[in-house]
C-alpha cells in the first residue's frame, strides 16, 4: 500500500489551492522537434502532491515572447515554473529577460563558476568562455545546483510568489525538481510532500467495465469522493481523492482496499509501479529467472525488464529473432514448425518461449510474435494479430490476441499482455492456486 499522507488536524486530506503555471521555452518544442515531456513529468509530479497545474504555455526563445508571457503568468500565478533557456548559447535568454522583468540586476556567482569548471574537469573537457554566462544569476535568486549539467536552476521568492527556473534537458530538470524544488515548495506549504490521492493500477479490464465493477463502492461516498481513470495500453489506473477534504487518507485507503477485493487479480498494484516492476518483484521473491524472445516487439519486452535496477537478479536475457534462420539458430525452433505454421503462429511462439527458457536456463520465458506493421497479415491472422507464449515450470501455452491501431500501439499492448499473463501466473504459483484459462486460447 502507498504510504499514508500527512493529514490536517481533523484527519482530512489537506487541499492545496495555489495557482501553478509552467512556461516551457524553446523553438524546438514549437517546431515539433522535441516532445514536451516536461509538461507530463511536472504535471504528474504536482498532481501527485495535491496541485493541479493550471496552465502550460510553450513559447519561443525570443526575448519579447518570454518577457510578455512571464509578465502575464507572474501577475496571476502563485508559483511559476520555467524550463529551458538557461544554457550558455546566444539563444538562452531566460535568465536575462526574467531578471529584467523582475527588476533585478544580474550578478556573477563564483560558486557557480567553480561548479561549472569542476564539471568540465570531471568530464575531461575544455571549458569555452561562453559557459561563464551560466554563472550569472538575478541578484536575489538562490542557485539550485545542477549535478548533471552546467546550467544551474534558480529559485526566486518575490511579491509573495515563487519562481522556479529549471534547465531544459530532462536528465537535469527532473532530478533537480524532485530533489531540490519539491522539498522547498513543500516547506512553504505550496504542495504536499507526499501523495495526495490513492492510486491503484489494474489490467485486463477496460475503463468503462472497471467503472461499472466499482460503481457501487464509489456510490457509497457521494461527492466526497472523486474518481479519475487513466487508460494506457491494456492497463487502467484509478485515482481516488477527496477534493473537498471530506475524507481522510485512511478512508481513501479503505475504499481502495474495497475495490481491490472486487478486482481480485485484475489489481496490479497500489501506487505507481510499472507492471514490469511488479513482475520483477514476484520473480525476485521466488528467486526465479526469466528469459524473453521477441519478433514484432523488437526488444521492447526485454527493455521493460532491463529498465529496472538490478535486473540481473531475475532477468536472464532476451533474443530478438526477426528472420526464421535466427529463430532456428538461436532458439532451436524446429524448421518444420516455421514451414507448417509460419512465424506468426501459436506453434512458433511456443517454440520460441521454450527455446529461450532452455537456452538461457530460465524458469519462465515469454515470447511475442505478430503482425504489427503497415503490411503483412493473412486472412486468418490480419494486421494487429499477436501471439504471446508463456513458458513456466508447469508447462507452456500461447494466446492469440488482436489489437487495433498503429504499430507502436499494438506493440505496447502486446508487451503489456505478456507482462500481465506472467504476473498472473506468478501470483498463482506464489499462492499455490491454479490459473484459469492457461490453455492455448484466442482473444
Ligand atoms: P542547455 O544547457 O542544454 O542549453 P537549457 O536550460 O538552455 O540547457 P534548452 O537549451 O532550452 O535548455 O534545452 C536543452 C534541451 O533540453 C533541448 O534541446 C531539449 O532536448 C530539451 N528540452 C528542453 N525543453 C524541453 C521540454 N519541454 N521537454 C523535453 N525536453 C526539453
Amino acid at each position: 500500500m502507498v504510504s499514508p499522507l500527512p493529514t490536517t488536524n481533523d484527519g482530512r486530506v489537506p487541499v492545496i489551492n495555489k495557482r501553478y503555471e509552467l512556461l516551457t521555452l524553446g523553438d524546438e518544442l514549437l517546431l515539433g522537434l522535441t516532445t514536451n515531456t516536461h509538461l507530463s513529468f511536472l504535471g504528474a509530479q504536482l498532481g501527485r502532491r495535491g496541485v493541479l497545474l493550471q496552465r502550460n504555455v510553450t513559447i519561443t526563445d525570443e526575448a519579447d515572447a518570454i518577457a510578455k508571457q512571464f509578465t502575464e503568468s507572474w501577475r496571476t500565478a502563485d508559483v511559476v515554473i520555467t524550463t529551458g533557456g538557461l544554457g550558455p548559447t546566444c539563444d538562452d535568454r531566460t535568465r536575462e529577460v526574467i531578471a529584467q522583468t523582475l527588476g533585478q540586476k544580474l550578478v556573477f556567482d563564483p560558486t557557480v563558476e567553480k561548479a561549472i569548471e569542476e564539471l568540465f574537469t570531471r568530464l575531461g573537457r575544455k571549458m569555452t568562455p561562453n559557459n561563464l554566462k551560466q554563472a550569472y544569476r538575478p541578484e536575489r535568486a538562490e542557485v539550485l545546483p545542477n549535478p548533471n549539467g552546467t546550467a544551474p536552476g534558480l529559485w526566486i521568492q518575490q511579491d509573495g510568489k515563487v519562481l522556479v527556473m529549471l534547465p531544459g534537458p530532462p536528465t537535469e530538470m527532473q532530478p533537480m525538481f524532485l530533489d531540490q524544488v519539491v522539498p522547498r515548495l513543500a516547506k512553504l506549504g505550496l504542495l504536499l510532500d507526499r501523495e495526495a490521492y490513492v492510486q491503484f493500477r489494474t489490467a485486463g479490464v477496460g475503463e468503462s467495465a472497471l467503472e461499472t465493477k466499482l460503481q457501487s463502492i464509489f456510490d457509497q461516498h457521494g461527492d466526497a469522493l472523486s474518481v479519475a481513470f487513466c487508460a494506457h495500453q491494456g492497463q487502467v489506473d484509478c485515482r481516488l481523492s477527496a477534493p473537498a477534504g471530506k475524507l481522510s487518507y485512511s478512508q481513501l485507503e479503505d475504499i481502495a482496499r474495497d475495490c481491490a477485493r472486487v478486482l481480485g487479480e485484475d489489481l496490479v498494484c497500489f501506487g505507481h509501479d510499472s507492471m514490469a516492476k511488479i513482475v520483477a518483484d514476484l520473480l525476485r521473491a521466488e528467486e526465479k529467472m526469466l528469459a524473453v524472445a521477441e519478433t514484432a516487439t523488437g526488444g521492447l519486452l526485454a527493455h521493460a525488464f532491463t529498465d529496472i535496477a538490478g535486473a540481473g537478479k531475475f532477468f536472464a536475457g532476451g533474443c530478438v529473432c526477426y528472420s526464421n534462420e535466427s529463430k532456428v539458430l538461436l532458439l532451436d525452433v524446429p524448421e518444420c514448425i516455421l514451414e507448417q505454421h509460419g512465424a506468426v503462429s501459436a506453434e512458433n511462439t511456443v517454440a520460441m518461449a521454450t527455446g529461450a527458457a532452455e537456452r538461457m536456463g530460465a524458469d519462465y520465458a515469454l515470447a511475442v510474435t505478430g503482425f504489427t506493421g503497415c503490411c503483412g497479415g493473412t486472412a486468418e491472422n490480419p494486421l494487429g494479430t499477436v501471439f504471446v507464449a508463456l513458458y513456466s515450470p508447469l508447462g507452456v501455452w500461447s494466446k492469440r490476441l488482436c489489437y487495433p491501431g498503429p504499430r507502436a500501439a499494438v506493440q505496447a499492448r502486446a508487451v503489456n499482455a505478456a507482462l500481465d499473463w506472467l504476473r498472473r501466473e506468478l501470483l498463482h504459483a506464489r499462492n499455490g492456486t491454479s490459473a484459469p484459462m492457461r490453455r492455448t486460447e484466442t482473444a
